[in-house]
């Protein structure tokens, strides 16, 4: 899943491998994490620029790009110095750090939900009081920015950082999250076609148009007015299309006998 490489000639090889190995996208891990007791950064930065530069460079030589898992103010910005395209947590950034990376048309992927599903499940994990204590400074810290983001008109992703099939099941928990800081419209946006612009499959994803995925889903109710109907997805989801081909389809029974 990670490849660790120290130095440009080394970032740069392990980069070419992943990419020839068939990855889509390059992520780099160019911050410390937040699941560790100091209430500080374990690490502000783990690459130099010139590491950074030469692994987006890789990529974008390949018509893709690199994201990067980052928390901190200094690190983002080294990121975007090296045209990482989408920073994923930032939780840490200043507000002029946020504007910088609106100049750099990068993404902003905030990922709350991974934080919180750390702290729900943070005593069967075993995790400290101290570490459950940085986890939620790190949740308001990232609240915090998220105004900011909106004001600079930031294109904010809707993407996950939950590990394994457990975790993941809280996924769909971020559109809810988000409906404390945001409006259903700029949620959905998130989701569908700021995510298809990030992933650089505009026009394929996240409309509804010839030639386009044909990722469908039929809501019962108004989503725009009630975000949260889309937490109950088996009562509320009638028709699930993937690719062109349905999945579900409850739309010809009674709305009441639905929700099994
Ligand atoms: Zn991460």
């Amino acid at each position: 899943m990670s490849v660790i490489a120290d130095g440009v000639t080394d970032v740069r090889r392990a980069a070419r491998e992943e990419l020839r190995k068939g990855a889509t996208q390059i992520k780099l891990f160019a911050s410390g994490g937040v699941v560790f007791p100091s209430s500080g950064h374990s690490t502000r930065y783990e690459y130099s620029e010139a590491e950074l530069a030469a692994i987006v460079e890789e990529a974008q030589a390949r018509g893709t790009y690199a994201m990067a898992h980052v928390y901190s103010d200094e690190g983002v910005r080294r990121c975007l110095n090296a045209g990482v395209r989408s920073i994923e947590h930032g939780n840490f950034m200043s507000a002029e750090t946020m504007a910088r990376l609106r100049d750099h048309g990068a993404f902003w992927d905030p990922t709350f939900i991974s934080l919180i599903q750390r702290v729900e499940s943070s005593q069967q994990h075993g995790l400290s009081d101290q570490i459950v204590g940085n986890l939620t400074h790190t949740i308001t810290k990232g609240q915090e920015i998220y105004a900011r983001a909106k004001e600079l008109k930031v294109p904010i992703c809707l993407g996950t950082d939950l590990w394994g099939p457990e975790a993941q099941r809280s996924q769909i928990r971020e559109l809810e999250v988000r409906l404390q800081l945001d409006s259903p419209d700029s949620i959905l946006a998130s989701a569908t076609i700021v995510n298809a612009e990030l992933l650089m499959q505009k026009g394929e994803l996240g409309v509804i148009a010839p030639g386009a995925y044909a990722d469908l889903l039929v809501v019962d109710g108004d989503p725009l007015s009630d975000l949260k109907i889309l937490l109950k997805p088996r009562k509320n989801l009638r028709l699930i299309m993937k690719a062109g081909r349905i999945v579900k389809n409850s739309l010809d029974e009674p709305t009441a006998s639905v929700g099994r």
